[in-house]
């Protein structure tokens, strides 16, 4: 990890020191602490209020008990988290994982990661983020029922359309949200469709939120491809993952001209030199809810499964990580680097290690971060949150458009920033910036608190 300037050493050991284990959202604080170097400089009235300090330390942590029965009968116990960062711009938002890796150190880190993100839409909320060690993998409908009915159970006196507004993540999509929607409506008696973001498009939800993380993230490639003149007409790109992310990032890059030739699962990846079949994949992935080794028995000849190794070791021109946190260290890194790869930009929350970040710098990879990258998809949850309140409900092309003006913004906002702190061309370091300072001017006007 690099040096930090000396006036956010002492911060980051504070966050060391209160957040003991919490490996991902050390790395977290960590990669913005290390952009407001030139923040600090210009900004003295920052460290006077102790505002840097105040952002690491989250307003409200709340963790407890989820109990339910499985179809066997039998009590199963989980663990419940929602971290209630930051309110300065807005009610907490940010998504629900249920993923069995989850514990307070994941949803901090990407609660921490969404405060920023969350700024750079535009739009205002503030930065929250929850989720279980619950894995819906394996269970029945049922079952994911219950689990849904019993974290609601605890969370329902926490949220609200003004307070907190979660949504999906790793593990909760659609379902889960039908699911936390019906228990909530049930136990307050109010049909609140701004509580939740993600819901179904006949009961509340927005057109293209679905879509959103996956679509704004090659918005946001096509916006750095412009700026050298270039567009995605035959390029190929590799996309790890082939959950909701990776399956819309694969439909807009096909839509856009390009050739994506792999994804991923936690069993491998397939290499489909031709294309990967979008049909297919989305029968095998959200249909059946099925494993890549079928997707690849059922293309046959056209695509290899290859269950040990990287999916960054096959050649591209433009990576798309868009699987877990990560996901792509220094080794991988330099090899898409040696094998002509130019953009890197993150679907998925926190997918490239600080050495794989380090990497793509020094080799002039462009390189554009989660917090800049998906925001489409916390975005179009803000754009639900707005049909919600006027109760209205607009067509998928006046969404997408929407979504599509608020990436280019993005994009804009982290180049001109990055200029004007004299890091030209660093995406990291102007989405850092310009997500931190505008967070940190609110926190400044609304008092101590
Ligand atoms: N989980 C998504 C993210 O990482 C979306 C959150 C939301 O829509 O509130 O940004």
């Amino acid at each position: 990890m690099s040096v930090l300037d000396e006036k956010l050493i002492p911060v980051y050991e504070e966050v060391l020191r209160r957040n003991p284990g919490e490996q991902e959202f050390h790395q977290a604080v960590h990669e913005v602490l290390d952009s407001l170097g030139p923040v600090v400089g210009k900004h003295p009235e920052y460290a006077d209020a102790e505002v840097i300090r105040r952002i690491c330390e989250p307003e409200r942590q709340i963790i407890f008990r989820v109990p339910w029965v499985d179809d066997q009968g039998r009590v199963q116990i989980n663990r419940g988290f929602r971290v209630e960062f930051n309110s300065s711009l807005g009610p907490y938002k940010g998504g629900l994982r249920f993923h069995p890796s989850v514990y307070l150190g994941i949803v901090k880190f990407l609660g921490f990661e969404q405060i920023f993100k969350n700024a750079l839409t535009g739009m205002p909320i503030g930065g929250g983020k929850g989720g279980s060690d619950f894995d819906p993998k394996g269970h029945s409908d049922r079952e994911v029922m219950r689990f849904c009915q019993s974290f609601m159970t605890e969370l329902y006196r926490h949220i609200g359309e003004y307070t907190d507004v979660p949504a999906g993540d790793i593990g909760v999509g659609g379902r889960e949200i039908g699911y936390l929607f019906g228990q909530y409506k049930r136990i307050t008696n109010r049909y609140e469709s701004g509580v939740l973001t993600g819901k179904g498009f006949t009961w509340g939800g927005s057109q293209v939120r679905t879509e959103a993380t996956g679509y704004g993230t090659v918005f946001f490639v096509r916006e750095i491809l412009a700026t050298r003149g270039e567009d995605f007409a035959d390029r190929s790109v590799v996309v790890s993952g082939s959950g909701n992310v990776a399956i819309y990032a694969i439909q807009k890059v096909q839509q856009f001209g390009g050739r994506v030739i792999a994804c991923s699962d936690s069993g491998g990846y397939v290499v489909d030199e031709n294309g990967i079949d979008l049909e297919l994949l989305r029968e095998v992935k959200e249909v059946r809810r099925g494993r890549l080794t079928e997707y690849a028995d059922l293309r046959g000849d056209k695509a290899r499964h290859i269950n040990d190794g990287s999916i960054w070791s096959v050649p591209c021109d433009i990576a798309l990580p868009c699987a877990t946190q990560n996901e792509l260290n220094g080794r991988d890194a330099d090899t898409l680097i040696k094998n002509g790869c130019s953009v890197v930009a993150e679907g998925a929350n926190m997918p490239c290690t600080p050495e794989a970040v380090k990497a793509f710098s020094a080799a002039k990879v462009a390189f554009a971060p989660g917090k800049a990258a998906n925001a489409g998809g916390v975005a179009t949850s803000a754009l639900e949150m707005q049909q919600n309140a006027s109760r209205d409900s607009w067509s998928f092309e006046h969404t997408q458009e929407r979504l599509a003006d608020i990436m280019r913004n993005i994009h804009d906002r982290c180049l001109t920033t990055a200029e004007e702190y004299g890091v030209p061309g660093n995406y990291a370091a102007g989405a850092n910036i310009s997500g931190f300072t505008q967070v940190a001017d609110a926190m400044l006007a609304l008092g101590v608190i």
